[in-house]
């Protein structure tokens, strides 16, 4: 079992597979990034979802030991309690969530074990690829094995970023490290690899035989994974950039967002030369722009936000200079203030304070839990339709019928 805080980090990790996978030379740019900053005495900072991710794992881990009799029923509560206790995001909807993962981990373990009675369960697996990826290890949160079937879950408690499980590198990563472990005793076919993750209400499962897994492994990412670590090949820019630390300085990314925002405002040529050139943008023009412009408006503020904080550090820019933002005045001295106003203002009490606000929607969830949240205050929430946006066409939510219902409804909206 490996301490769900202490999960190393190898230099091509699982979860960056997708990046080093599409853009080789990064992992190890990241690599050289992480020990200038090191040099320089900067820390990265902690995330707080991934401590909250933490968290979620090991109360899972205690809930999942507990129903598999991994421990007494006494031992578990005792832990729950010193969890409760001592974690700082232990709360109700960490409590549902956890169960909506642990029952779904619980309903595959029976199922695994009416067609398999000696099916292997395993939680918190330390996983080794590193047949194909230097190094390359990972830890798997639940491993099922039974005669010729392999089933890999693994938990996603983050909120921010969707993550499915259709050909998604790192499940494919970790079932090659499961495969490789537990083939021989099981004769291993086919394997199914499922992303929970209950506070998007998602459960995602991709399935694929063992024999294609091994082609991807020895075609696809034997190669790959030599030439990242090494450095080698091109750095290949595209949505996969999100989460690369250099994200804000990678003169691939930079070149790519200039080159882009060029190629689209010039004229492509097709313009007939004799028909003078329109003064506005056609609609055909305006669609190839909206295809790139989130990328370029992405780059643009990875961009601002990485000189402030550098210039914050010292660095100078050429042409800029730091200056104050606008700020908001604040009284320092809260009971002064309201004795003064009360005393030489002429105003009341009630006039001093802004009436009580109920919390948000998703803060009063987190209090309650979702489940009782929902019971509670069925048919006091409503969901209005959302503001329009435009999306490209492989966007999963339904296209709104009418533009011009869609533009009176949000005008009414706005009315209202
Ligand atoms: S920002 Fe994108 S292109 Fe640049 S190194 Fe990272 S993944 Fe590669």
């Amino acid at each position: 079992m490996t301490g769900h805080s202490e999960r190393a980090h190898a230099l091509l990790s699982a979860s960056g597979s997708k990046r080093w996978l599409a853009c080789t030379p990064s992992a190890r740019a990241e690599g050289i990034f992480m020990q200038e900053l090191e040099a320089q005495g900067i820390k990265e900072p902690e995330s707080p979802f991934a401590e909250e991710g933490t968290q979620a794992h090991e109360y899972s881990e205690i809930i999942l030991d507990r129903e598999l009799g991994v421990i007494t029923k006494a031992q578990a509560t005792r832990r729950i309690n010193k969890f409760k206790k001592e974690k700082q995001y232990y709360g109700p909807e960490m409590e549902e969530m956890v169960e909506v993962y642990t029952d779904f981990v619980m309903e595959r373990v029976n199922a695994a074990r009416l067609e398999t009675p000696d099916a292997l369960v395993l939680i918190e697996q330390r996983l080794d690829f590193s047949q194909w990826v230097p190094n390359g290890f990972g830890t798997g949160d639940v491993l099922l094995v039974r005669d010729g079937v392999l089933e890999i879950i693994d938990l996603k408690y983050g909120k921010g970023v969707a993550v499915d499980a259709y050909e998604n590198p790192q499940m494919k990563l970790y079932a090659l490290g499961a495969i490789t472990a537990h083939d021989v005793l099981y004769d291993i076919q086919e394997v199914h690899m499922t992303i929970v993750q209950p506070r998007l209400d998602s459960i995602s499962t991709f399935e694929m035989s063992a024999e294609d897994l091994y082609k991807w492994a020895n075609d696809e990412v034997k190669p790959k994974a030599e030439m990242a670590d090494t450095g080698d090949g091109d750095y290949v820019p595209g949505e996969h950039c999100r989460f690369c630390k250099i994200k804000s300085t990678c003169r691939a990314r930079a070149d790519e967002a200039l080159e882009t925002a060029k190629a689209e405002f010039a004229d492509d040529g097709t313009i007939d030369v004799n028909t003078p050139e329109p003064a506005t943008l056609t609609p055909e023009e305006l669609a190839e722009i909206l295809f790139v412009v989130d990328d370029i408006e992405k780059w643009c503020k990875d961009i601002k936000a990485y000189a402030l904080d550098q210039a914050l550090s010292g660095t100078t820019y050429e042409g800029f200079k730091l200056v104050e933002g606008r700020s908001n005045r604040a009284i320092t001295n809260e009971p002064e203030a309201v004795k003064r106003l009360l005393e030489k203002g002429g105003v009341t009490e009630d006039d001093l304070y802004a009436p009580r606000k109920l919390e948000s929607i998703t803060n009063l969830e987190k209090k309650v839990g979702k489940k009782v949240f929902a019971e509670i205050l069925d048919g006091v929430i409503v969901k209005p339709p959302g503001k329009p946006v435009l999306v490209t066409e492989d966007d999963k939510r339904p296209a709104i019928q009418s533009a011009e219902s869609a533009a009176s409804d949000f005008a009414e909206d706005l009315l209202d």
